[in-house]
C-alpha cells in the first residue's frame, strides 16, 4: 500500500457519530483515502447497519451516542460472533485509562481520542484492513483444509470418512421422519486390467471419470463418495430398495454406454452394484447396510459383472411383488 495509491479501494467504513460537523469531517478524510463512508448519528443504526447482509468491514465509531453507545454496538457486534470479522475503531473524548480497557474489553479492535490528527486515523485504517487481509487469508486456508479433510483429492466426491458420516446421519433422519433409505456400493469390474494395460496414471483417469458419471446420474440430494480404491458408495434419501435399484440400474446405464478417458485412449469400462436399503418397518444400522450392499455387490460380481444385485432374497421378492403390482397398475 503506497501513499501516492488511495488506500481504501472503495472499501466501506462505517461512520457512527452524533455530531454532523465531525461526521462530514470523517467522510471527507475517508473518501480522499479511497474509503467509502456509510454514515448513521446514533448506535441503533449502528447496530442495524454492521448486522446486515453485506456490512461495512471497519467501523470508526464514537464512544458518547444517543441510544446506545459506541462500547454497546461492540459488544454486540462481537456476541454476535459473526464471520467475516468487522475491525472496529472507537473514537472517544475521554482520556482515563480504566475507561479505554472498557471499551477494548467489549470488543473494539483500536481507539483514538478526538481530537486526533487525520494521519492517525488513516494508519489505524490500513492496519485494519490489513488484519481483515490477514483474517480472510485464514479463513481462505481453513475452508481449504476443510475441503482437504472432507474429500477425496482424486475424484473431488466426498472421502471414505465423509460418506459414511452421510450414511449415519441420513439413517438417523430416515429413522426420525419414518422414510426409506438406500445405499449403492458400486465397484468398477477389473480394473486391475485398467491399471495393467494402460498404467496407473491412465487408471486414475478412468476413475475421475467413472466418478463424474456417477455424479451426474444421481439426484441433487443423493451423496456419492469414494468408500476405496474403485469402490464408491451412494446414499439415497427417501428411496426403498426398488428404487434403489433403479437408480443404480440407471448408473449401471450411464457408465456402460459412456466412452471414458484413459490416458490418450478412450475405453469401455463396467460397474458392478450391490443395493440395499433400510425401511421403517426394519430394524438395522449403517453398517449392517454396509455389509448389506457389500454381500449383494459380492453376488452381482460372481453372477456376471455389469450388473445390479439386490442385498436378501426376501427383500427382492418384496421388490419384485411391488414392481409387479406397479406395472400392472400401470396397464
Ligand atoms: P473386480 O471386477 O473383481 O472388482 O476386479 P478388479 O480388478 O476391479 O478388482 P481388484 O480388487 O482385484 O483390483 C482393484 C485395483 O484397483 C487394484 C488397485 O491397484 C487399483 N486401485 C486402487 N486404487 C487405485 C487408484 O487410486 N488409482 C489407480 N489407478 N488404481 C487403483
Ligand atoms: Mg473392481
Ligand atoms: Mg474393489
Amino acid at each position: 500500500m503506497g501513499t501516492s495509491q488511495p488506500d481504501g479501494a472503495g472499501l466501506q467504513v462505517l461512520v457512527a457519530d452524533d455530531n454532523p460537523v465531525f461526521r462530514c469531517m470523517l467522510r471527507t478524510m475517508l473518501g480522499k483515502w479511497g474509503y467509502q463512508a456509510v454514515e448513521v448519528s446514533d448506535g441503533i443504526s449502528a447496530c442495524s447497519v454492521l448486522e446486515s447482509a453485506d456490512p461495512p468491514r471497519l467501523a470508526v465509531m464514537d464512544w458518547m451516542m444517543p441510544g446506545i453507545d459506541g462500547v454497546e454496538v461492540c459488544r454486540r457486534v462481537r456476541a454476535a460472533a459473526r464471520e467475516p470479522y468487522i475491525y472496529i475503531v472507537l473514537l472517544t473524548a475521554r482520556t482515563e485509562s480504566q475507561d479505554l480497557v472498557h471499551g477494548m474489553d467489549a470488543g473494539a479492535d483500536d481507539y483514538l481520542t478526538k481530537p486526533f490528527h487525520p494521519q492517525e486515523l488513516r494508519v489505524r485504517m490500513r492496519a485494519g484492513w490489513r488484519i481483515l487481509e490477514l483474517q480472510r487469508e485464514l479463513l481462505d486456508a481453513r475452508e481449504e483444509l476443510r475441503v482437504q479433510a472432507t474429500h477425496d483429492s482424486l475424484t473431488g466426491l466426498w472421502n471414505r470418512a465423509s460418506i459414511l458420516e452421510t450414511l449415519d446421519k441420513e439413517l438417523v433422519r430416515a429413522k426420525r421422519e419414518g422414510h426409506p433409505l438406500a445405499m449403492l456400493m458400486i465397484d468398477v469390474d477389473h480394473f486391475k486390467l485398467v491399471n495393467d494395460t494402460h498404467g496407473h496414471q491412465a487408471g486414475d483417469a478412468v476413475l475421475r471419470d467413472v466418478a463424474h458419471h456417477i455424479r451426474s446420474a444421481i439426484r441433487r440430494y443423493d451423496t456419492v463418495g469414494r468408500y476405496g480404491g474403485e469402490e464408491f458408495l451412494v446414499v439415497l434419501p427417501a428411496t426403498d430398495l426398488a428404487g434403489g435399484m433403479v437408480q443404480a440400474e440407471r448408473i449401471r446405464q450411464t457408465i456402460e454406454g459412456a466412452e471414458v478417458a484413459a490416458g490418450d485412449k478412450l475405453v469401455e469400462v463396467t460397474c458392478s452394484t450391490g443395493v440395499c436399503a433400510w425401511s421403517a418397518s426394519g430394524a438395522g444400522d449403517a453398517p449392517g447396510l454396509i455389509h448389506g450392499a457389500d454381500e449383494a455387490l459380492y453376488e452381482a460380481k460372481r453372477t456376471g459383472r455389469n450388473r445390479v444385485c439386490a442385498n436378501g432374497a426376501a427383500a427382492l421378492d418384496q421388490t419384485l411383488v411391488r414392481l409387479d403390482a406397479e406395472i400392472k397398475s400401470l396397464g
